[in-house]
């Protein structure tokens, strides 16, 4: 077994590291803090390639794999939170499930943009009424004629205010057996009757935007309908198998960066004569936190590695989510705990990613529907 880097994803990882250091960090504290969607970094991210990195060359892509897309995620979200979800939301809910089952002529007009970075996409599936029982989707589409009349309302949807274009899943029909039909439709940003909102206060993850979209009898061509009309919800089950590795990626992220300013604090922090990082329990809990994160990274690596090999890694993403995100909180919580008092104040920035890992166990899929999906994939 081969837990070396090839040359290509190390390259990559050093690059996305550096921009991330002098591009990102320096704003983090103000993204936080004024709610400001950092859409010059994203620009930059596309002339970077970053946007692209898990797509063939020949769709605008840098053709890297799932294993340097989930490296870059960790790299940003370690002095980002907000800007690693924004991220992570762009390439795997906006661009992929169009690589994955869009048409040649969708890939074309919707893919490549994407993929140079000329702009990002969302994925419009949850609703007031429709969280993690997504089947449960109220968006109606009713095909008249040559297309489709959209109706309904998506909430918390990441990049919506900033995207070119959004897949929303919408009940297109019924199936024999009574049950409904859940399509995926790609809607144009400027198409009449979709208007998008973001009067959402969050916790954390402040400068990621976060939208309501209402969709009015928003009318797109049946051209637009994403691959197989009856396989929508399998489709958005497999989307978010892959999401689920960028937001473990996030996590892994996010815990290192709590494990380094924790580390860096102990050990200047001086109490009773000595640093704090002398006393038995504070370095229990460091190592705690370094163990968790290896293995935690370990996990996203190995469900990444499982996507690029074409290898079932349903139960690994789930793993990889559930397990890093809750590494991420503890890790955060444990980071506030080593600084004391100072950790509870902003300017220590360690309560920053406690409030942005919250959200790590709630987004594409929470802690407990991923448990629901490891124990499903164990037969129960
Ligand atoms: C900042 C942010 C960004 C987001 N971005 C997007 C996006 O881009 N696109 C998108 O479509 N959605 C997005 N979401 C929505 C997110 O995916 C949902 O919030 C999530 O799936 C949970 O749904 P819910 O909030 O309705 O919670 P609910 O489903 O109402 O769950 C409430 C509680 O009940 C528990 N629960 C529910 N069902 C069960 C069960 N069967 N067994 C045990 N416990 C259960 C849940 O685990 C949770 O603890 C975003 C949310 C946030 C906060």
């Amino acid at each position: 077994m081969n837990f070396e880097l090839t040359k290509e994803q190390e390259m990559t990882r050093k690059m996305v590291r550096d921009f991330a250091n002098n591009v990102i960090a320096p704003r983090a504290v103000d993204i936080d803090r004024h709610a400001e969607f950092p859409k010059d970094i994203f620009d930059e991210m596309g002339r970077l390639g970053l946007l692209g990195i898990p797509f063939p060359e020949e769709y605008g892509g840098s053709g890297g794999d799932t294993v340097t897309y989930a490296l870059a995620v960790e790299e940003i979200g370690r002095v980002c939170g907000s800007t690693g979800l924004s991220y992570a939301a762009a390439v795997s809910l906006g661009a992929s499930p169009i690589y994955y089952f869009g048409t040649e002529e969708q890939k074309q007009e919707y893919l490549i943009p994407l993929t140079k970075g000329e702009g990002l996409a969302s994925f419009g599936l949850t609703e007031p009424n429709a969280g993690s029982d997504a089947g449960g989707t109220k968006t109606r589409a009713e095909l008249t004629g040559d297309h489709y009349v959209i109706n309904g309302e998506k909430c918390w949807i990441t990049n919506a205010e900033y995207a070119r274009s959004i897949t929303v899943t919408a009940v297109s029909g019924k199936r024999e057996d009574g049950k409904n039909i859940i399509s995926a439709f790609i809607i144009p940003k400027d198409t009449e009757g979709m208007k998008i909102t973001s009067p959402y206060e969050k916790m954390g993850v402040r400068g990621s935007n976060t939208s309501e979209i209402i969709l009015e009898d928003v009318k797109v061509p049946k051209e637009n309908i994403l691959g197989d009309p009856s396989k929508g919800f399998h489709q958005f089950l497999y989307t978010l198998d892959g999401g689920r590795i960028s937001i473990a990626a996030l996590a892994v992220g996010i815990a290192q960066a709590s494990l380094d300013k924790a580390l860096a604090y102990a050990k200047e922090r001086k109490q009773f004569g000595q640093s704090i990082s002398k006393f038995q329990a504070i370095q229990f809990k460091l190592a705690d936190m370094a163990m968790e994160v290896e293995l935690a990274r370990n996990m996203v690596l190995k469900a990444a590695w499982l996507k690029d090999q074409k290898k079932d890694f349903t139960k690994e993403s789930a793993y990889a989510k559930l397990f890093a995100s809750e590494t991420a909180f503890r890790s955060s919580n444990q980071a506030i705990q080593i600084h004391g008092g100072y950790g509870y104040m902003r300017e220590y920035e360690v309560e920053r990613f406690l409030r942005d890992a919250k959200l790590l166990e709630i987004g594409e899929g929470t802690s407990e529907i991923q448990r629901m999906v490891i124990a499903r994939q164990l037969g129960c």
